[in-house]
């Protein structure tokens, strides 16, 4: 995860300061703008990974640059957090229909931050067929279909293969059982939503030796999550 640059666009200059010293930590570059305006400077420069916006800036806020970015052909694809304060989480939906990939809310733990930072880039790497993944230890190689724990072998079935391939290319997300089926049987396929409990179980079932069949989450009335967070 190393040599990834974040722009972070806030006007406080003491979070600023607070971010740039936690994501230096963990490994990223990070570049900084105080406004909309010097977020664009920059942006025509060099295009970040990511970038950390505060939703209330002076000038153009942070949700109307946010929309900007990802109307604009070469910004578009660039994930952004939004920085919120709270009670501006409230118009989350507006966040959301700017495109905007995910939110943290003040004040937040650096810890919290770059988990998040974390989990958005996973999320928007291209899925690529062949590629090894690997979350905390645990890694799952499409083009072997092999499972494994610091290279000690797991088994499972090929439907939980599929189950855990699409959970690792897209963590801290809940999906519902219907999304479930539709994004790991395909959408063409008639089966009961009680077949993804069954294969949920089988999963956790197949990873309970390593441990790792808490990062399979049942997250109440919505479905299931895979997380490395509790
Ligand atoms: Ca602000």
């Amino acid at each position: 995860m190393t040599g990834k640059n974040i722009l972070i666009v806030e006007d406080e200059a003491a979070i600023r300061e607070m971010v740039g010293f936690a994501l230096q930590r963990a490994g990223f570059e990070m570049d900084e703008a105080a406004d909309a305006a010097e977020a664009q400077n920059r942006l025509a420069g060099r295009l970040p990974d990511l970038i950390l916006l505060d939703w209330m800036l002076p000038g153009t806020s942070g949700i109307d640059l946010a929309r900007r970015l990802k109307r604009d052909e070469y910004t578009k694809d660039v994930p952004i957090i939004m920085l919120t304060a709270r009670g501006e989480e409230d118009d989350k939906v507006g966040g959301l229909e700017a495109g905007v990939d995910d939110y943290v809310t003040k004040p937040f733990s650096p810890r919290e931050l770059v988990a998040r930072i974390k989990a958005v880039m996973r999320r928007s790497v291209p899925e690529s067929e062949d590629e090894p993944i690997t979350i905390n230890g645990l890694t799952l190689d499409p083009a072997s279909h092999r499972v494994a724990v610091d290279d000690a072998p797991l088994e499972m079935g090929p439907t939980e293969f599929r189950l855990l391939h699409f959970f690792m290319t897209h963590p801290e997300r809940v999906y519902s059982r219907s999304q479930l089926l539709d994004r790991v049987w395909g959408r063409n396929t008639y089966v009961e939503e009680r077949t993804v409990d069954v294969h949920i179980l089988r999963l956790r079932k197949a990873l309970t030796p390593s441990g790792y069949d808490r990062l399979v989450q049942t997250v109440r009335g919505a479905g299931y999550r895979f997380s490395e967070r509790g």
